[in-house]
């Protein structure tokens, strides 16, 4: 097991009531160990709310409970997570901290992440103390999923942006650094300001230093007839979740509409006519022009990234299966 150190939280940023970033300095007199942009480090906090598995859900997922001691007290101790590196390799190198991208997890069953609630409270305010295992780990790295591929097509849901945010970074870095693939990054989250770092990949795909294409989506886009019209809404950011913004670059049907055309009982139908009511539509943005981006991640040379959540993962797949473009996501 590598060295427990405790570093210190140099900076960090509320995005959302569910969402923070926040950057970390390693322990006095050491630096974190090299990395490549999209590995991971595991962080601990030793005064997070202890709870237990109590059994299993309908749905498979684990029914957990707070745990007390005999006294009625929740009992409080160690929990050790991994998080992606948002920060980049060069970012690391010249000022010494890594950066986090961190949801609050509210379980199922109404009780919050038991390490996330404490990196949101105090735990994670500048000054806080955070733990971290002396090791940085993972696999879904450029050099280890990109292999030969002309066009990189990297697809992040939530906080599964973070690894991605890392590689750009790095390449902005490195001017490139001879590299002449193509990037595109489609970023969903449910509203604006979880896009988190939107302003800055702006920039980077602006500054033009490599072949870079941004293209985020909101899931739950303001209230309206046609939300794509609503009103205050940035016309570079498009709509939808991701596993239909990637089946509507590759000309497929939004997950909705195959349930509703695959639906046989008068249940499974009144089931998908709703959800096909209240589907947001896949919307690119204003900018991007649905035939160039379909040449530009077309089958035969890109390679598809993905990372986030685990269905929307699954159905990017499925895409990625169907059209026939490599694929390959984060396993931890
Ligand atoms: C490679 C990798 C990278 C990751 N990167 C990020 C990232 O960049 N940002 C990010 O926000 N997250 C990331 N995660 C997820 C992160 O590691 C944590 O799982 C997440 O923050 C929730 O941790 P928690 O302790 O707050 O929640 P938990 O308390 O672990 O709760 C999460 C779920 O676990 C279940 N649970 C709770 N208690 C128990 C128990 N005692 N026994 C069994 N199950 C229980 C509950 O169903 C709950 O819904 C990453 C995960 C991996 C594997």
């Amino acid at each position: 097991m590598a060295e427990l150190r405790t570093g210190t939280v140099v900076d960090k940023a509320i995005v959302s009531a569910t969402l923070m970033r926040f950057r970390l300095a390693p322990a006095a007199g050491a630096r974190f160990p090299d990395y490549e942009a999209g590995q991971y480090i595991a962080l601990r906090r030793d005064d997070c709310k202890l709870t237990r598995r109590a059994g299993v859900g309908s749905d498979g997922k684990p029914i957990c409970e707070p745990e007390y001691d005999p006294w009625g007290r929740q009992t409080v101790g160690p929990v050790t997570q991994p998080y992606s590196i948002a920060s980049a390799p060069a970012d690391t190198a010249e000022h010494g901290w890594l950066e986090f991208l961190v949801a609050i997890e509210h379980g199922v069953h109404g009780l919050s992440g038991r390490l996330s609630e404490v990196l949101f409270g105090t735990g994670g305010e500048t000054g806080g103390e955070v733990r971290y295992h002396d090791r940085i780990a993972g696999g879904f790295t450029l050099s280890a999923r990109a292999g030969d591929a002309a066009s990189v097509l990297m697809v992040g849901t939530g906080t599964g942006v973070a690894p991605f945010v890392s590689m750009i970074r790095e390449l902005r870095a490195r001017d490139g650094g001879g590299d002449t693939r193509r990037y595109t990054l489609i970023h969903t989250a449910r509203t604006e300001a979880e896009l988190a770092y939107d302003a800055e990949l702006f920039e980077i795909e602006a500054a033009g230093r490599f072949d870079f294409l941004y293209l985020p989506t909101v899931s739950r886009p303001p209230q309206g007839v046609d939300p794509s019209r609503a009103a205050g809404r940035d016309p570079r950011i498009g709509l939808g979740r991701a596993g239909n913004v990637v089946r509507h670059v590759y000309g497929l049907p939004t997950a909705e509409e195959e349930k509703q055309t695959r639906a046989i009982s008068d249940v499974t139908k009144v089931a998908a006519e709703l959800a096909v009511e209240r589907l947001v539509r896949p919307a690119l943005p204003a900018h991007v022009d649905a035939a160039e981006l379909g040449a530009r991640v077309a089958p035969g040379d890109t390679v598809l990234l993905a990372c986030g959540n685990p269905a929307s993962v699954a159905d990017i797949q499925a895409t990625a299966e169907r059209r026939q473009v490599r694929f390959e996501r984060d396993t931890g």
